[in-house]
């Protein structure tokens, strides 16, 4: 049917994001030892390209980083919402970051079996976790979890939320009133404006003390209105998901709307522009020979990370941040 052929081509979204992840690091945009482990074959992306996933790496890594030094000591939760191939899990392991923290990965049933796979048949990957099994099974979607690394990784459709929520409920580790931090990187737009209001709904009325941080695109105008991003065209739902909330104030309400008490956004433009040093600047400039700074700010402006908080200690600490 239509929908299983959409469906097919939303999780090949995680595949070259993969390579495009691994083209930045190894030329040296970001750090990351661990994502050349979940594909059999490299490429070398435009700079263009790179400079993109450097600039969303570099705002997804701050923010978590900085909720986990927030929660110190404390007792925490990690949701990410999509997960595909990302290796955040075994990036923050390495940095001894998540002693107390219980990591949640979600993503299609066939995107985590080959996820689970990739893990169990690679030497460094599997150290992690070596203890991963199956510890659950309803209809086809399948739930790992490491005891030993306070792994879950859960193979289902965001959009089934019900289910979702009854297989956490039945996870003993699982504590929907730890303070909580879910990502969804480049997820939401693969998702119908109705799926996708439903999940964050459900998050906004399940958890309570949570901040929920989604990169995604915005403004896809050209200067004379028309749609620019048109591979979205082929996948349908997503074009309608963003015209719904084109505008970075479209989203912040958006938000608000399923229940979410303060929501806060920062243009991939402002970050760069603002948050990153000259120092930094003069690194990424080194890296490779590069002339494209209008289509490189261009394409900033096009991206934001958005945070949507619920809770005390959440919307503190995001509110400093931002
Ligand atoms: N977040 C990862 C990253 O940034 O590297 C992967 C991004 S990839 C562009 C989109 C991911 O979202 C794919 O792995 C896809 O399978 C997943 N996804 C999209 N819609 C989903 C849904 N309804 N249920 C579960 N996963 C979904």
């Amino acid at each position: 049917s239509s929908k299983l052929r959409n469906d097919s081509a939303v999780q090949g979204t995680n595949d070259s994001s993969v390579l495009s992840k691994i083209s930045a690091a190894q030329l040296g945009y970001c750090k990351d030892d661990y994502l050349a482990h979940f594909a059999s074959k490299k490429a070398r992306r435009s700079p263009l390209v790179n400079r993109g996933y450097y600039i969303r790496a570099k705002l997804i890594d701050y923010v978590i980083k900085e909720f986990l030094h927030q929660v110190s000591e404390g007792h925490s939760q990690i949701i990410n919402l999509g997960a595909g191939f990302d290796s955040t899990f075994f990036r923050l392991k390495d940095l001894s970051l998540l002693a107390n923290t219980f990591f949640i990965e979600i993503d299609f049933p066939d995107v985590i079996n080959r996820k689970i796979n990739l893990i169990k048949n690679n030497p460094i990957l599997n150290e992690f976790c070596s203890d991963l099994e199956t510890v659950k099974e309803i209809n086809g979607n399948k739930v790992y979890q490491s005891l030993k690394s306070n792994l879950l990784l859960i193979g289902i459709d965001l959009r089934n939320s019900e289910l979702l929520e009854a297989i956490l409920k039945s996870i003993p580790q699982f504590n929907e009133n730890l303070p909580t931090f879910l990502l969804s990187e480049v997820v939401m737009t693969y998702m119908s404006v109705k799926s996708c209001n439903g999940l964050i709904k459900w998050i906004s009325e399940t958890f309570t003390n949570c901040v929920l941080t989604v990169y995604e695109q915005i403004n896809p105008f050209d200067p004379f209105g028309e749609v620019m991003c048109s591979h979205f065209n082929k996948l349908g739902s997503p074009l309608r998901c963003i015209l719904k909330y084109p505008f970075e104030d479209d989203q912040k309400k958006r938000y608000k709307n399923e229940g979410f008490s303060d929501v806060f956004s920062i243009k991939a433009s402002e970050f760069y522009q603002y948050c990153t040093s000259d120092k930094e600047k003069k690194r990424i400039d080194d890296i490779e020979l590069f002339d494209e700074y209008e289509p490189w700010h261009l394409k900033c402006s096009h991206y934001i990370l958005l945070s949507a908080t619920k809770g005390n200690f959440c919307s503190e600490f995001i509110r400093n941040l931002y």
